[in-house]
Order: structure tokens, then C-alpha cells, then sequence
């Protein structure tokens, strides 16, 4: 057991407090990493806001870089003192799921208030999503770790943790694009430009890329968006159709609103598929017409954290991003200390198109 210091949510919808809490040793299985980067995904902030529910108090944070501090029993294949990436995608290698390769729907559960987090006075806390990475070291299964080469900055190793292959993994994974289909990316933010970016290196024909702000837009094309369409068009998808042709083969919702999900089969062309990668808050509902989509051909596709698998998904993006094919540091917008991550929250809640990153200096 030992004493670091985290961004602890006690209560829904207000500020994160810094304070001490107590980690547990790596038990068997477990790797513990000093976070040297850890990313501020939307994920952490509907936690926050309450939107997906959860025990309180919690330790949020799962896009997160650091370096090996320790290793419990049975641990194969990482040493102390690998450079890491920390990812939410903890799997057990054995269930159905995971055996047909599938290890982002694990099926085994865990409680995730049994973890090694302790407040200071010994009561239980939330590891959220597996990592509870917004502090100075995390305890985690070993499944949830790649190593990577040293020299990777941990700031944008971070990044790849999850909005990359989220991003990424939902176009070339969960949309199984092929070269020259068209793709509507819905949503220009962390995650919805490394779906751009996915389709791009994936091969598509077009890429839209739809956003409700022209200056996420201009990003987008950065990241390879050959077209772009605002949202606050009366009708995007026809705005879409005229480029294209047709419908797009592939739409991917990287944002997390109902509404937005509810028009997405709009933009598609017969047999086009709807890849489900935005979160919207637990109480959202959606609605479609079956007859339609079963009468095109068409459907929705569940895409979770980009259906990767890490230990053979990260290594390739590490090296396109090595060759400038993958864009990471451009992802970033601001760098922040813990200390600062209310701001950075705020910050990431007024619209901002990339990443902020809480960076430890030791
Ligand atoms: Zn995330
Ligand atoms: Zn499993």
C-alpha cells in the first residue's frame, strides 16, 4: 500500500479535489504504472457529470501513458520499467467473447470498487473504468498494458490509449472499410478525427466530415476529411448525397447524442452501415424505422473502444506514426498539471476540436 495523489469526484457535477489516497500493491496479474500522461476523454467527464452513473467517490482518467513501477505474480511479457500505454480494455482472455478475438466486450465482470484504491480513511473507491488514471500511479490488470518504444512521447502514447483506437479501430475494425467505400465521419472532436483518420489510412474514397463548428471542420481536413458539411445545414445529408453521389457506405457517430444517431441512416447508401462509436448518457433513447434499414440492407454496427485488440493494434499505429502517417501530436491542444484538470475539463467542455493532457513532471 502507498500514499498518491489523485483527482477524486465525491460528488456529481462538481470539481474534481485533489487529495491523497491509497493504492494497494499489484496482485496477481496486476502491473502498477507511474502515469506520466493521461489524456481528459468525454467519457471521464459524462462520469463526471453523472450521465453513466457509478460509486462515488471515483477516480476517473483511462487514456493514460506511463512507465512501469511494479509487477505481481504471473505477470508475463512486461517488465519494470517499460514505457506503457494504459487502456481500459481489460480482458480475460478465456470467456466466449475474448476467444473469438472479440476483447473489448469481455464478458467476465469485475467490481470495480473491490479495486486497489482506497480513500485516506480506508473506504472503498471507485476505479473507474478499470484505470482511475487522473493520479500518480495506477494498479491494473495486465491486460490492459502495451509496451512501447521508449522514445514515443508519453503525451501522445496517451492519446492512443483510447481516442485513437476508438477513432481508428472504428473505422478500420468495427466499419471493416474497404478501399474507395465513401464514410461520413459525424463529429470532428478527439475521437471523430481519428476516425478521419482511420478512414484515410483504411483507403476510403471520400471522407465528409460533419461538424456543428466550421473551425473543427478546417481541422478535419488536416486529418484527411476530403469534404466537409456543417451540421447546422437544414438537411446535411442531402449536402452529403450531392457530394457523393449516393449515400455513404459507412457513417461513423462519434459523438454521444441520441439525436444524432437517430438521423445518421439519412446519410447512407443502400447497404450502408451506422457504426456506433459516440456514448450518449445512460437516460437517451434512440428511435429508427426497421422497415426502412431492413428494406436497404442497412443496420447499425456496434463499435467498442474501436473492437481493438491492443497488443496487436497499438504496435501498428506506433509505427505509422513513426512514418507521419498517423497524426498524434497535432491531437493535442493544451497540456495541463493535475493540479489544473478542472480547468482542462472546462477547457475540453467549450468545444475544444482535440485533447487535453494532464502531463506528470518528475
Ligand atoms: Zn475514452
Ligand atoms: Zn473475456
Amino acid at each position: 500500500m502507498q500514499t498518491i495523489r489523485a483527482a477524486v469526484c465525491h460528488e456529481f457535477n462538481t470539481p474534481l479535489v485533489i487529495e491523497e489516497v491509497h493504492l494497494a500493491a499489484p496482485a496477481r496479474g496486476q502491473v502498477e504504472v507511474e502515469i506520466d500522461a493521461v489524456a481528459i476523454c468525454h467519457s471521464d467527464i459524462s462520469f463526471q457529470q453523472g450521465g453513466f452513473g457509478g460509486h462515488l467517490p471515483a477516480v476517473y482518467g483511462h487514456e493514460a501513458a506511463g512507465r512501469v513501477t511494479a509487477l505481481g505474480e504471473g505477470v508475463s511479457g512486461i517488465a519494470v520499467g517499460d514505457s506503457v500505454c494504459v487502456t481500459l480494455v481489460r480482458s480475460c482472455g478465456g470467456c466466449p467473447s475474448c476467444q473469438s478475438g472479440h476483447l473489448t466486450t469481455c464478458e467476465t465482470r469485475h467490481d470495480d470498487t473491490a479495486g486497489p484504491l482506497t480513500t485516506a480513511s480506508g473506504d472503498k473507491m471507485l476505479q473507474a473504468m478499470a484505470c482511475g488514471a487522473f493520479a500518480e500511479k495506477v494498479v491494473v490488470d495486465q491486460s490492459q498494458v502495451v509496451t512501447i518504444p521508449d522514445d514515443i512521447g508519453k503525451d501522445v502514447a496517451s492519446l492512443i490509449s483510447c481516442g485513437v483506437i476508438t477513432g481508428v479501430g472504428a473505422a478500420v475494425n468495427a466499419a471493416g472499410l474497404r478501399v474507395g467505400q465513401d464514410v461520413v465521419v459525424i463529429g470532428a472532436g478527439g475521437v471523430g478525427l481519428n476516425a478521419i483518420q482511420g478512414a484515410r489510412i483504411a483507403g476510403a474514397r471520400r471522407i465528409v466530415a460533419i461538424d456543428m463548428l466550421d473551425e473543427k471542420l478546417e481541422i478535419a481536413r488536416e486529418f484527411g476529411a476530403t469534404d466537409t458539411v456543417s451540421a447546422q445545414s437544414a438537411k446535411p445529408w442531402a449536402d452529403v448525397k450531392k457530394i457523393l453521389g449516393r449515400g455513404a457506405d459507412v457513417v461513423l457517430v462519434t459523438v454521444g447524442v441520441a439525436a444524432v444517431y437517430d438521423q445518421a441512416p439519412r446519410y447512407l447508401a443502400n447497404s450502408g452501415r451506422v457504426v456506433m462509436v459516440g456514448m450518449p448518457h445512460g437516460d437517451q433513447k434512440s428511435s429508427f424505422s426497421p422497415l426502412i434499414l431492413a428494406d436497404a440492407g442497412q443496420g447499425y454496427v456496434g463499435s467498442k473502444m474501436g473492437n481493438v485488440v491492443i497488443k496487436r493494434d497499438i504496435p501498428w499505429m506506433i509505427d505509422l506514426y513513426r512514418q507521419g502517417r498517423l497524426k498524434l501530436d497535432e491531437l493535442i491542444s493544451g497540456r495541463w498539471s493535475l493540479e489544473q484538470i478542472n480547468e482542462a475539463i472546462a477547457d475540453t467542455l467549450g468545444g475544444a476540436a482535440k485533447r487535453n493532457v494532464i502531463v506528470f513532471k518528475r
